[in-house]
């Protein structure tokens, strides 16, 4: 009994725990890589639009913004969102009327962005989206629309450089990407990198892609 005593000690204190050690980063590895990354690995940023925005037709037009969350602000950002783009472009969006999105979309696939878009298939009958468009494909842009009318495809996500792990983000809320979206109702858009949103979405935007 006097002889165990050491085996039960270094099995308590040594053995124990490097065999526990083991077992946990064997089976937690992807969460315990999730618990290490800190908050400031990643970012995100809230755009509201609300009251204050109904005034801001004009700001758009202008070019001059009234105050930080003017309407012309939140199109800066989601402008330059797209413009950072190096790798490639995963727009998902119910409809695209903005012209100076549409602007940076084939800016985007001129200097050799991975460029896809899955859009509505009702609302790309209306005018200003079907003249959108009409430029994007004029410009070899492909895009898709679900494949029967009988229900919407009402998603409002981007992917940008989805597949880069250290420039990738995206951007996604209630907004599409119109004039009355950024002055005329009452929207947000979330952009963030968050890497385990942009992979879920991501799986998602390929299925579509294929599905359509
Ligand atoms: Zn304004």
């Amino acid at each position: 009994m006097v002889n165990a005593i050491p085996s039960v000690i270094f099995i308590t204190f040594c053995a124990l725990p490097i065999a526990l050690h083991y077992f946990i980063n064997r089976k937690y590895k992807k969460l315990l890589a999730n618990l290490n990354l800190k908050d400031e690995d990643y970012y995100h940023q809230c755009l509201f639009i609300d009251m204050k925005n109904f005034k801001c037709k004009q700001h758009l037009i202008n070019k001059d913004e009234c105050c930080d969350h003017c309407s012309y602000n939140h199109l800066k950002t989601l402008i330059n969102f797209i413009s950072s783009a190096k790798l490639s472009i995963c727009l998902c969006m119910y409809t695209l009327t903005l012209k100076q999105i549409n602007v940076e979309l084939i800016k985007a696939h001129k200097r050799g962005v991975n460029l896809r878009i899955i859009t509505d298939q009702v609302m790309l009958r209306t005018e200003t989206a079907k003249f959108n468009f009409a430029k994007l494909k004029d410009n070899g842009i492909p895009f898709k629309v679900q494949p029967s009318d009988h229900s919407m495809m009402h998603h409002k996500f981007c992917l940008i450089d989805k597949d880069d792990k250290s420039s990738a983000k995206m951007f996604f809320g209630t907004m599409n990407l119109t004039g009355q979206g950024l002055v005329s109702n009452f929207e947000n858009v979330i952009l963030t990198n968050n890497r385990n949103m942009i992979e879920r979405f991501s799986q998602e935007f390929e299925e579509l892609w294929g599905d359509f």
